[in-house]
């Protein structure tokens, strides 16, 4: 982009669409799986990469794909994006592409990433390391070991830790290691992490960008010289993604910033609420000004996000009678779509780890993670109230 760069609910709506030849305001979808060539010397030109060009759709070299990743790149003010079948599938391309000589996990990560970091990618021999969220001092030692990527997420689920983005890539870059940062939680409505010093950003587009809850698929922003390495390994493992799906994508991508503003003015209205009820021990949300991560994120962030966790006082089972007397959040893991959802991690999202280990991550049985949706504030908290009573 030139010296002006538009706004980020600009670059929502208006960037990567193509104009095509029918006056089409935004990108039509391509599901042709093949593209023809009028002679061999263009094909080869395409197929040898001295052109731009669509070929074949599972290379993502698709028009309705390259459309979706420009906007994508847009979005983290990225040089280059490339998308994928699911947030999954872009941190298994990364992590395979960069990650091999060993990647250090800081703070919590989503259940599906902590299973490939401590089991699959074991089996293939890359060691990973993973490191407490407040140890960053430990961090030196992983780095001088040989990892390659330092991998993390911020906000974290559930406890919604902040990590200083910056101070970890100076960290890193320090050692001439890598740094991917998770951006599924914050959106890049309220957070660019490449902005201050990321490598990589990595997203479950399935969440904010998607935004609805009706589609899969995931993202990786960066460099076009980092994201090229990751190019076969896209192509080969077969993760792009589908056309159909990468239409309905940037169509809810130009409404990203209307979502997430008013998801963070709500959820900040719901943790002042929660805050002061006689049933709730803790809320967790970095916009409370006595959460820990308050500052770091005041600092890094533009909004702090539509997620939040209350900590109810009783036991299990009164936080288990709170989330099945809930009428407007739906009891679902997930999180980001128009619909607000409730989920105890105890019971979904951490139910696969042990009970010390779940202590060892501040996580506790009477936790409720809430995703707050597009309703109406008040019918929120409403909900909220008549469940704790
Ligand atoms: C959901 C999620 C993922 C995985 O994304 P999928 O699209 O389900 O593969 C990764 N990271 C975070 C933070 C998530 O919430």
């Amino acid at each position: 982009m030139n010296e002006h760069t538009p706004g980020l609910s600009t670059r929502c709506v208006h960037a990567g669409e193509l104009a095509d030849a029918h006056g089409s305001p935004h990108t039509p979808i391509y599901t042709t799986t093949t593209f023809k060539f009028a002679n061999t010397a263009d094909l080869l030109d395409v197929v040898d990469g001295r052109k731009p060009g669509s070929l074949y759709t599972r290379y993502g070299l698709n028009p309705t794909i390259f459309s979706l990743e420009a906007k994508l790149a847009a979005l983290e003010g990225a040089e280059a994006a490339w998308s994928f079948c699911s947030g999954m599938a872009a941190e298994a391309a990364l992590f395979l592409a960069h990650g091999r000589k060993g990647i250090v996990c800081i703070g919590d990560a989503y259940g599906g990433t902590m299973e490939l970091l401590s089991t699959q990618l074991r089996e293939l021999n890359i060691p990973t390391y993973f490191l407490a969220g407040n140890r960053l001092d430990g961090l030196k030692s992983f780095l001088d070991a040989g990892a390659g990527l330092v991998f993390f997420e911020t906000p974290t689920n559930p406890t919604l830790e902040v990590l200083d983005i910056r101070r970890i890539c100076d960290l890193a870059h320090e050692r001439g290691v890598l740094v991917a940062v998770d951006n599924t939680f914050a959106s890049p409505a309220n957070q660019s992490p490449l902005e201050l010093g990321a490598d990589f950003v990595v997203h479950s587009a399935t969440k904010y960008l998607g935004g609805h809850s009706d589609l899969t698929a995931g993202a990786l922003m960066g460099s076009k010289h980092l994201l090229a390495a990751v190019w076969n390994w896209r192509k080969n493992l077969g993760s792009a993604l589908a056309p159909e799906t990468a239409a309905q994508l940037m169509r809810s991508i130009r409404t990203l910033t209307v979502r997430v503003e008013r998801q963070n003015a709500t959820a900040q209205a719901v943790a002042e609420a929660m805050a002061s009820h006689p049933k709730v021990a803790r809320v967790l949300y970095p916009g409370l000004p006595d959460f820990p991560g308050h500052e770091t994120a005041k600092a890094q962030m533009k909004g702090y996000g539509g997620m939040l966790t209350l900590d109810l006082k009783g036991g299990y089972d009164d936080a288990v009678r709170t989330v099945d007397k809930l009428t407007l959040f739906a009891i679902a893991p997930s999180l980001g779509g128009v619909e607000s959802l409730a989920t105890m991690p105890v019971t979904t999202t951490h139910h696969g780890l042990s009970a010390e280990e779940r202590a060892r991550r501040g996580i506790t049985d009477t936790m409720i993670r809430l995703s707050v949706g597009l309703e109406d504030a008040a019918d929120l908290i409403a909900d909220l109230e008549q469940a704790l009573d």
